[in-house]
């Protein structure tokens, strides 16, 4: 999970998926503490687990597929200062804003699957959030809930928070803002995303503070940061197949998690081994998912 060297900037973080550079002035050599290069790899991560196995284009594709969405969600202030990044990084890399990113992992559900409704099944509620009974894998719910979970380090699980949790950590006005803008953004993605066929069942977004700027009279100058309406913070089913009452198809990394659970990876999810490399054609047909997510959503395909 190492990352590259790239002239005139110094490696300052590696999550899962991303590495994160801050650029040096170059006159006085000296790391700039604002401004951060956001360089997408074509790393894959399951079960908390950083594969053997990249994707070939995967940086790319979330790249370019979260710029076109930040441009499509109006109203809602983006990290992106400019995509003239090192030839090295060319299409997957951005530069930003450097922001105090909050420690929260804001997630919104428009449909019930996952870990939502193993919670759904326990007693009725997401997150605390009561909903009505009936409900079964693939659902649509009435409106789009706010289920936030904790940022775990590397190699430890996310766990999910209560409303209560979420002020607790970052004050009562930043968490109903981050709810609202979370739910929003999720409402906006699908009444785009299914004019081109998509449902988009939940997402993952994340929210940085700009210190820089002043607050305002509703608190801290909030950011929408990281990366936005991917295969790899949401769930994306092709509307044509969405049937409740059973798992469904999907363009993202669902198709991974699947093989890895079958019998042919030989992997045991409980063994506490971390999983084996992927064979050829789950790369494939892997990489054919996002391809497929990006050039149904924008109508493009990677150049
Ligand atoms: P983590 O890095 O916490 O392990 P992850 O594995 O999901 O999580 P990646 O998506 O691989 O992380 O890396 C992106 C990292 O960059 C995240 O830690 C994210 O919070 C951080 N990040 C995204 N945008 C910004 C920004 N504008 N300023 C500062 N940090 C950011
Ligand atoms: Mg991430």
């Amino acid at each position: 999970m190492s990352g590259i060297d790239l002239p005139g900037f110094v490696r300052v973080h590696s999550g899962k998926v991303r590495d994160l550079y801050a650029p040096l002035d170059p006159s006085t050599g000296v790391a700039r503490e604002d401004q951060v290069l956001l360089v997408a790899s074509d790393r894959i991560s399951a079960f908390d687990y950083i594969l053997d196995t990249p994707i070939p284009d995967k940086g790319r594709v979330l790249t370019q597929l979260s710029l076109w969405w930040f441009d499509q969600l109006e109203g809602v202030e983006h990290h992106v200062l400019s995509t003239d990044v090192p030839a090295e990084v060319a299409g997957r890399a951005v530069l930003v804003r450097r922001l105090e990113m909050l420690p929260i992992e804001c997630v919104a559900r428009a449909f019930l699957t996952g870990g939502g409704l193993a919670d759904y099944r326990r007693d009725g509620t997401v997150s605390g959030v009561p909903l009505p009974p009936g409900l079964e894998d693939g659902s649509r719910l009435p409106a789009p809930i706010f289920t936030p979970s904790t940022k775990a380090p590397v190699g430890e699980h996310d766990e999910p928070m209560t409303m209560a949790q979420v002020q607790a950590l970052v004050g009562s006005q930043v968490a109903a803002r981050v709810d609202v803008l979370t739910r929003r953004i999720l409402g906006r993605g699908n009444e785009i995303a299914s004019a081109r066929g998509i449902l988009i069942a939940d997402t993952k977004v994340e929210f940085g503070i700009d210190r820089s700027r002043p607050d305002g009279a509703d608190g801290p100058h909030l950011v929408l940061a990281d990366e936005v309406l991917t295969p790899d913070s949401s769930r994306f089913w092709p509307a044509d197949q969405w049937q409740p009452g059973r798992p469904q198809a999907s363009f993202d990394k669902q198709f991974v998690r699947d093989w890895l659970l079958s019998e042919a990876s030989g992997w045991r999810r409980d063994s506490g081994e971390p999983p084996p490399p992927l064979p050829e054609d789950v790369v494939e047909q892997t990489r054919d998912r996002y391809l497929e997510a990006y050039h149904r959503l924008t109508g493009r395909t990677l150049d």
